[in-house]
């Protein structure tokens, strides 16, 4: 019996940092089997507790810039002074293989994404408040005060882009918002689009408590 194998679909997770979407991730993945995620490549030191090869492959400005000339990223962009990059070769092996992908990228890398892979679909965590976004970025700890306020300030950036995405996930209460997620990835997630009042109205409150 020779049945074509059908490709796996292939997901796109942005929020402003300190949102949640690496902790929502990370559970998603860890609860569904066949999702595979992404690791990026980053110029980014590794944080306190982070593994090389888990969480990113750590590299030097020479090898990534090296990686670029290759053809070898999918997408890639600076966010907050340092270079992340989705390698081509590894997404397309597991959705060529059958497993859904979950790659957990900034705006800029979701829009190269969306151009080349339209297949896709794009998943925007929202936190609940400006407030709350602060509260996590600072009891994370793993930031200092001046990489927080860049991510502070660079949160309207990426808040802009909410409705480029298909669903949107507000991420309040953390069980709740993992199981948005999980309806989403398993195509139950008509209730969950990015298009719902709900979803605009916070956009707005959150654009306009955070600075340009
Ligand atoms: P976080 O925002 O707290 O998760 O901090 P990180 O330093 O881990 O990531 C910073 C930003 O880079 C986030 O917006 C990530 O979504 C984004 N990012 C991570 N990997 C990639 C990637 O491979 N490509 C792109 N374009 N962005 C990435
Ligand atoms: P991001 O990857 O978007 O930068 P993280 O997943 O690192 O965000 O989360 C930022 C911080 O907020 C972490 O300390 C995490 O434990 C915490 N956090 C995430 N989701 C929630 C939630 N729903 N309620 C309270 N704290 C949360
Ligand atoms: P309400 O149901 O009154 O709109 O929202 C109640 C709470 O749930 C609010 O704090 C809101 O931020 C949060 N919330 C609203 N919609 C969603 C959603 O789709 N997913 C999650 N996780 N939380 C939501």
């Amino acid at each position: 019996m020779s049945e074509a194998m059908e490709r796996g679909n292939l997901w796109v997770v942005s929020a402003p940092s300190g949102a949640g979407k690496t902790s929502l991730v990370r559970e998603l993945v860890a609860h569904e089997p066949r999702l595979s995620f992404s690791i990026s490549y980053t110029t980014r030191p590794p944080r306190e507790g982070e593994v090389n090869g888990r969480d990113y492959v750590f590299v030097d400005e020479d090898r990534f810039v090296a990686m670029i000339d290759a053809g070898e990223f999918l997408e890639h962009a600076q966010v907050f002074g340092n270079r992340y990059g989705t390698a081509r070769g590894q997404v397309d092996r597991e959705l060529a293989e059958g497993h859904d992908v979950l790659l957990e990228i900034d705006w800029q890398g979701a829009r190269q994404v969306r151009t080349m892979m339209p297949e896709g679909r794009s998943i925007f965590v929202l936190p609940p408040s400006r407030e709350e976004l602060e509260r996590r970025l600072r009891g994370r700890g793993t930031d200092s005060d001046g990489v927080i306020e860049r991510r502070l300030r660079e949160a309207h950036a990426e808040l802009l882009q909410w409705s480029e995405f298909d669903y949107a996930v507000i991420n309040d209460d953390f069980h709740r918002a993992l199981a948005d997620m999980q309806r989403i990835v398993a195509g139950e997630g008509s209730n969950l689009k990015a298009s719902r009042p709900a979803v605009g109205e916070l956009a707005e409150r959150l654009l306009a408590e955070t600075p340009e």
